[in-house]
């Protein structure tokens, strides 16, 4: 249940609904609007009895939450979510460019990348320290190193970093120096890691399990938002089907449809969905054009040698295109 308050409630009446609710055994969460604040009811298990708070001073009504996410839903938050980190912003309409290779190999390979994806327009540097790879054999990351890596490549570039925490053992380090903290497709139903998540200080980006229904994503930011962190950016990068010419399938219809389930923006990763770098171009063009509010993009000087993914990671001349092609067309 939403808790509606007048446009002129002052501080203290909000204070005192969420005692109240406290009282009743619930949580509630305040969420401030453009125009009035409104506070979420969460966990209650069904219909909660309102009369007490309907007479509160400051209250306007109440209202009754269809979905089982209750603080991720657009029921609980008209207006859509604008993420800040650093001087970026996420959803306020143009798109925000992540861009980089899949895992960090060394200080110069980072550093290389980044000064091409900067020259580019991309805002935020991407690449992973520790890496969730499907065989044991294959490279995991250069660890806590490749976190110091990234931090240098904040400082020589000012680029924004994502970078993913892979479980609870390197949660910590990971919020420690990355401005966007990344959970992988695989963990998005880790919800033990998804709770540390929502205990973190930094934004957390959310990429969607490849079997994973739309609603399932929403349920898992849910986890993360009910421990307190409200800045969540779902990531649509493909899901599992019987299509077998890419590596995923890009599900692009989940882009409107999170739009009007959910007030969080949310990002495409256009490079795990298809897996190959001569699809990467078409189809982020065909993510922003749907409404994406960003986009994360594998990149690689030298995908050749690229110790992962390099077969799905653009060229510079062809990252350099996606930015012109995107700047084509927002100008439209
Ligand atoms: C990644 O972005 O580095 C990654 C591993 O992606 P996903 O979790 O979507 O497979
Ligand atoms: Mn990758």
């Amino acid at each position: 249940m939403l808790v509606v308050m007048k446009n002129d409630a002052t501080e203290t009446q909000v204070q005192a609904v969420i005692k109240v609710i406290k009282k009743l055994g619930y949580r509630g969460v305040p969420m401030p609007g453009a125009q009035r604040t409104a506070v979420c009811i969460i966990g209650n298990q069904g219909p909660v009895e309102d009369s007490q708070l309907l007479a509160m001073d400051g209250v306007k009504e109440t209202i009754t939450v269809t979905k089982p996410y209750k603080l991720v839903s657009r029921e609980t938050h008209l207006e859509s979510t604008v993420i800040s980190v650093g001087d970026v912003k996420i959803g306020a309409g143009e798109p925000v460019i992540m861009a980089g290779p899949c895992a960090v190999e060394s200080e110069a390979q980072a550093l290389t990348i980044a000064d091409i994806v900067k020259k580019y327009g991309a805002k935020i540097f991407r690449g992973g320290a520790f890496k969730p790879r499907t065989s044991p054999y294959s490279f995991q990351g250069l660890g806590e190193e490749g976190l110091r890596i990234l931090g240098k490549v904040r400082e020589e570039t000012g680029l924004l970093i994502v970078t993913e925490a892979t479980d609870h053992a390197n949660l910590d380090i990971v919020e420690k120096y990355a401005d966007i903290i990344q959970i992988g497709a695989r963990n998005m139903q880790n919800y033990s890691l998804l709770r540390l998540a929502g205990q973190a200080s930094k934004p957390v980006l959310l990429k969607r399990g490849f079997a994973a229904t739309i609603d399932e994503l929403l349920m898992a930011a849910e986890y993360i938002m009910s421990e307190g962190n409200t800045r969540v950016i779902l990531c649509e990068r493909g899901i599992r089907t019987f299509s077998d010419n890419t590596r995923n399938t890009l599900d692009l219809s989940a882009i409107p449809s999170i739009k009007e389930a959910s007030h969080l923006p949310i990002v495409v990763d256009p490079s795990h969905a298809v897996g190959r770098r001569e699809y990467v171009v078409p189809l982020a063009k065909g993510a922003i054009a749907v409404g994406a509010d960003g986009l994360l993009v594998e990149v690689h000087h030298d995908p050749a040698h690229a110790l992962s993914d390099g077969v799905q990671s653009l060229y510079p001349q062809q990252f350099q295109q996606l930015m012109e092609e995107i700047a084509r067309l927002k100008s439209k």
